[in-house]
């Protein structure tokens, strides 16, 4: 009988653990957050923090289900549009490129599992994640997703007012995974909120791009662009549990397009011979066929997201 693992965080195995629990099909979480600012009332660290707690509760919940392993945070990232602030660090968007795809393909070298899901945190690494993982399949040979937590969540958010960066969800979702780190007094409530058509002209139209930062009074009132005032730990409790809830059929269909075809063999036994790396290494081709189509059309206009970074 097969020994359960001793933990479902990659790092802490040990290299002999690897070949005894992790399979072609298991899949690798990669949480990314960001360093930049969220308002007074939130830490730097926010977008991290809610990546991985989220990725945590998310492997706690389906990890032996799915076959799920959770890897250390990508703790910076792209975040230019708040460098105007202290303590803001952002990666080059070259660098950023760089370090995922280093990621993807040491996974690859040095893992049996083929499937990757990025638990982004930070709303400003949309864009260039979506085509990221268009190149790992392509060019790594894995298979991957992204998930937007706060636009996975189908938890009823009853706010009118866009909630962009530091607001109502991602406040209500720290109050409620680490409400230690929230500044409560520092929640303000500005007399006149941002013009939302002015956010909705600059953040959300999509028709055009804009390169928008958080310091632009016409959209953001001390880096704030939402009603942090209006959080609360129970929102945040509805947020997590609806994103841990609704994640379990995307990675369900992550690992459908990496199956061992029928007749493949017993992929345990094939996880522990010599040849498993070898083999694996051979299956993205042979099942690049089977890829979904992008669910993402151009033109297909996105809902509108309760919390983007
Ligand atoms: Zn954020």
């Amino acid at each position: 009988m097969e020994r359960a693992p001793p933990s479902r965080s990659l790092g802490e195995l040990t290299f002999l653990e690897i070949s005894r629990h992790l399979k072609e099909t298991s899949i690798i979480c990669l949480p990314i957050g960001a360093i930049e600012q969220h308002g007074p009332h939130l830490p730097l660290n926010t977008d991290g923090v809610i990546a991985e707690e989220l990725t945590r509760r998310i492997v706690a919940r389906w990890g032996s289900d799915l076959d799920l392993w959770q890897l250390p945070t990508v703790a910076i990232s792209l975040s230019r549009e708040h460098d105007w602030a202290p303590g803001t660090l952002c990666l080059a968007l070259e660098s950023f490129i760089a370090l995922v795809k280093d990621i993807a393909r040491e996974i690859v070298r040095s893992l049996p599992a083929r499937n990757l899901a990025i638990v982004n945190g930070h709303g400003g690494n949309r864009g260039v994640l979506e085509n990221l993982i268009r190149e790992l399949r392509g060019d790594c040979g894995l298979n991957a997703c992204v998930i937007h937590p706060f636009d996975l969540s189908k938890a009823e958010m009853d706010s009118g007012y866009p909630d962009v960066h530091g607001g109502k969800g991602e406040t209500s979702v720290m109050l409620a995974l680490a409400p230690q780190l929230v500044r409560r007094d520092q929640i303000g409530r500005a007399k006149e909120l941002p013009d939302r058509k002015e956010i909705e002209a600059l953040v959300f139209d999509r028709g055009t791009t804009w390169p928008w930062r958080s310091d632009d009074p016409r959209l953001a009132d001390r880096g704030v662009i939402g009603e942090a005032h209006a959080a609360s730990a129970e929102l945040g409790e509805r947020i997590v549990d609806s994103i841990v809830a609704e994640v379990r059929p995307v990675l369900e269909r992550l690992q459908e397009g990496r199956r061992p075809a029928p007749g493949a063999g017993d992929a345990k036994a094939r996880a522990r011979s010599g040849a498993r790396n070898a083999q694996a290494a051979s299956q993205p081709r042979r099942q690049a066929s089977r890829a979904r189509p992008s669910s993402h059309s151009g033109n297909r206009p996105r809902p509108r997201p309760p919390g983007r970074s």
